[in-house]
Parts: structure tokens; sequence; C-alpha cells
């Protein structure tokens, strides 16, 4: 079933990790709401951008998957404001820019390792617009924040 011209529901609720321990991750219809928000708002005019197949490594995360996950920063997948994504060909720090250069809303982007997070909130009459890179240190992972300008020259 799709959500908006490009995305489906099945791309945007498939859990490799829920079919494994066999977690129900069928959304509430307020996360599907805010799923087809997201692929309508961000998802669609990014993939238009790009001009190539965009890939949804994780969207909607149910409460037990998102917990048997440990996911920290998941709290937006659980409610179907996120999604993960690579873009076969381009590697996540050129995808991350190019979700800036797009110009498409969003309330959080993040640059994660291997691929990019963004979430949008049809909530808020104006997105944050925040952006973090995450940097992997021996002790963890934490998350620096950066301003527009900051973030298309990192
Ligand atoms: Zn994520």
């Amino acid at each position: 079933m799709y959500l908006s011209e490009y995305f489906t529901l099945e791309e945007l609720t498939f859990s490799q990790l829920a079919i494994r321990k066999r977690l129900d991750n069928t959304p509430s219809d307020a996360a599907f709401e805010a799923l087809r928000a997201l692929c309508l708002n961000v998802l669609d005019p990014l993939r238009a951008h790009l001009g190539r197949p965009l890939q949804v490594t994780s969207g909607y995360r149910s409460g037990p998957v998102n917990a048997a996950l440990g996911a920290a920063l998941g709290s937006a997948h659980a409610r179907g404001q996120a999604a993960d994504l690579v873009c076969p060909g381009i590697d996540a720090h050129e995808l991350f820019h190019e979700v800036l250069r797009a110009g498409v809303p969003f309330d959080r982007l993040i640059l994660e390792g291997g691929w990019v997070h963004v979430s949008f909130d049809a909530a808020r009459t104006r997105q944050r617009g925040q952006i973090l890179v995450a940097e992997f240190a021996a002790d963890g992972t934490r998350y620096v924040e950066l301003d527009r300008s900051a973030a298309l020259a990192a």
C-alpha cells in the first residue's frame, strides 16, 4: 500500500528484528498518519531531488521493537515520525548533505555511521530543523549539534 508517490507502508514498517523476534510492528492510526506526513513532506521531495532510489532501512518501530533494539534516539521511530535512510551509490555523508541541499523540512536530521536519520513532526507548526552528527568514541557515541552552514561544510 502506497503512503505517498514513492513509498509504501510495507517498506516504512519492515523490521528484520520484528520478524526474528515475532514482535508486532503494526502502526497505530496516529503512527500511520505520522508516517504518511513523513513520506509526503520529507521523503518524496528528497527522492525527487535525488533522482534515484532512496532506501528506508528503518521506519516505524513499535514500542516492543524499539525496546528490543535498545535505541537511544528511537522515540521518533516509535511515533512513526522518523526514517533511517541510505541511498545506493552515495554514502551517508553525501546523503546528509543532499538532505540539506534538497531544502526539505525536518524536525531532526542525524548523520549516523552508515545511514541518515530524518524526522518530521506534523504536530509542530514549524519543524525544529535540528542537525546532529554522531561521533564515535571508545566510551560510546555522542551527538554534536551543528548549524546549517557548518553541517554543509562538515
Ligand atoms: Zn533513526
